[in-house]
């Protein structure tokens, strides 16, 4: 019969296009194969257009051959199109995976993503601070030298500036420019910007230039508690270190302050609290004392007040803070702080959904 010729033609054609979809490499190739599917001299559409012709007692069965001979073919073209762009993503991938640098990002798209450990640290962090009536501030991580130092009494020649501690961007006749040695330099924002009282906490990412090692990493985050009100004494400060200790690792961790140094807080303080691991017997990790070092404190030094404008006869205000990371750290049990910039997925996967 004359049409059983024509459709084992049509079979054949689409046979052999179905054949290339499944081969296809590029956008390219892609539109030619398209143009071939839609020639109008294809022996599929010939097929069609002769369906007129054809004994009517056929015309069903030949009629639902030809349906199932272009289903074919248009989802063998979709299969492709789907192919093409998947490798083009993978492609793109590829070449952008280098240019943004090592440190930041070295994930590819590979299942349901999850929040960083640091991120859910400082999330819970700021929650905590919020309900003790805190407000959340934040500033640049690219700072003048008068802001991230001067400002908070670290005099020019503090060794605190030196270039092997810090990252300045630019040394101007005036004024440098520097990526941030800690998230102080909010604090003065905040103070130059807002009259007291300030119950402020500041979290965000700073730079030393530290050899990364178990303990260390040059980029890594912090945060700060502010406040600056009438008659606030160091009775305050350790009362609010305290609500904070228990409020985030449980009433069984204690805080205490030890004497210490900072330019921009007097007194200051150094804060310890009960070790995580040993509970405050003794373990290896407290080397013996029950106690781990978290943060620095102490009184706004009047000459921060000073700088900023405010009236230190009026005033007075506690800070204190401390390194999220170094917390994720210890609550997550990590023996070794570089892998938190790695962004090696099987060890963040292992904290995904706690929050
Ligand atoms: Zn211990």
């Amino acid at each position: 019969m004359e049409t059983g010729g024509g459709l084992n033609e049509a079979k054949r054609w689409v046979e052999e296009l179905v054949g290339r979809a499944a081969r296809v490499a590029s956008g390219a190739e892609l539109s030619k194969l398209r143009e071939a599917a839609g020639d109008r001299g294809s022996p599929l559409s010939s097929l069609y257009r002769s369906m007129k012709a054809i004994d009517p007692a056929l015309r069903p069965e030949v009629g639902r051959q030809l349906q199932e001979l272009r289903s074919q073919l248009d989802s063998a073209l979709e299969a492709a199109s789907a192919a093409v762009l998947a490798q083009e993503v993978e492609a793109t991938l590829e070449a952008e995976r280098d240019d943004v640098g090592g440190y930041l990002c070295r994930s590819r798209y590979e299942g349901i993503g999850s929040l960083h450990l640091i991120t859910m640290t400082r999330m819970e962090l700021e929650d905590i601070f919020v309900a003790l009536g805190y407000a959340v501030t934040e500033g640049p991580e690219v700072e003048s030298e008068w802001n991230n130092f001067e400002a908070l009494n670290i005099p020019k020649f503090h060794p605190a500036r030196a270039s092997q501690d810090s990252f300045f961007l630019d040394f101007g006749d005036e004024e440098s420019t520097l990526l941030r040695t800690h998230t102080s330099p909010v604090q003065i924002r905040l103070m130059q910007a807002q009259k007291p009282p300030i119950y402020a906490i500041a979290p965000g990412r700073v730079y030393r230039r530290d050899t990364p090692d178990a303990r260390h990493t040059p980029a890594f985050h912090q945060i700060e508690a502010l406040v600056v009100d009438e008659g606030i004494s160091f009775a305050n400060l350790k009362a609010t270190i305290e609500s904070f200790t228990s409020a985030y690792f449980g009433p069984s961790i204690k805080a205490r302050l030890r004497p210490a140094y900072f330019p921009f807080t007097e007194p200051s303080a150094e804060f310890e609290i009960t070790c995580t691991i040993c509970g405050g017997s003794g373990c290896r990790t407290c080397s013996g004392t029950g106690w781990i070092e978290l943060g620095g404190s102490g009184m706004v030094h009047p000459k921060v007040f000073e700088a900023v404008g405010i009236d230190p006869e009026v005033y007075s205000g506690f800070a204190f803070g401390f390194g999220i990371d170094r917390l994720a750290q210890m609550r997550a049990g990590l023996p070794d702080m570089r892998v938190l910039p790695e962004n090696d997925l099987r060890i963040l996967a292992q904290f995904r959904g706690r929050r």
